[in-house]
């Protein structure tokens, strides 16, 4: 690909991503800055800029971008924000959080995504981002309680001890419904006096899996 085909790509990739309507100027800024070339390895290097979802290690995927885009607008991140993210996966989510946010934690059940994470991380100079391998769907009690909390894997749920560290006033967004149907990608608040949840658009996660995995 020469730099002009590179450049074209790219331009594509942002007017992509407002007509599906990611049209925070931060969070296109973020996603402008934030190359997903670089986290999206091997055979399909190549589709990096289509807004598409795409295979990655250990059979998991990389979010198509407008749903990754739609996902941090409507968790509306904030310069002072610690922020949990579950389902690490190529990285890509947790480097345009890093861009928003004051700190981010990001988990995955697979150490070797976790690791190739990692090392994008440090390429990049994301340093304000750690990463963790556990079950996230216990959250991360030692650094809890957390402004906003992203997942990207679905429950038929909210797991609890996710909404138990989320902050007074916090926001979490996550895809609930069964992994093999449609889910639905609903947005929650938590306020003095209780949850209250509104529902996003219609998205298909990966599931989120109970305890660690092979690699
Ligand atoms: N946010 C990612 C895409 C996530 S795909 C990106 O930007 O590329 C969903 C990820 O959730 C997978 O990597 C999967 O391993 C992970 N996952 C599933 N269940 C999990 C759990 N209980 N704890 C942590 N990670 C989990």
């Amino acid at each position: 690909m020469t730099e002009d085909d590179l450049a074209t790509r790219k331009m594509q990739f942002l007017y992509a991503l407002r007509s599906k309507g990611v049209t925070d100027a931060r969070v296109l800024g973020a996603m402008e800055e934030i190359d997903r070339g670089p986290f999206v390895r091997g055979l399909f290097a190549e589709r990096a800029y289509e807004d598409m979802p795409l295979p990655i290690a250990c059979g998991q995927t990389i979010s198509q971008p407008s749903v990754v885009g739609l996902m941090t607008q409507a968790l509306n991140v904030t310069p002072r924000d610690k922020v949990l993210e579950i389902g690490t996966g190529s990285g890509y989510q947790a480097a345009i959080l890093a861009k928003l946010a004051r700190r981010v934690y990001t988990i995955d059940r697979h150490r070797r995504l976790v690791r190739e994470a990692r090392d994008i991380f440090d390429e990049l100079n994301l340093h304000t981002i750690t990463a963790i391998t556990a079950d996230g769907s216990h959250g991360l009690a030692d650094q809890a309680p957390f402004d906003r909390i992203l997942v990207t894997a679905a429950a038929e749920d909210p797991p609890g001890p996710l909404l138990a560290q989320l902050k007074e006033g916090g926001i979490m967004v996550l895809p609930v419904g069964q992994s093999d149907a449609v889910q639905s990608l609903i947005r929650v608040h938590k306020t003095a006096t209780g949850l209250e949840y509104d529902e996003l658009r219609d998205v298909r996660f990966v599931p989120l899996l109970e305890g660690l995995g092979k690699d």
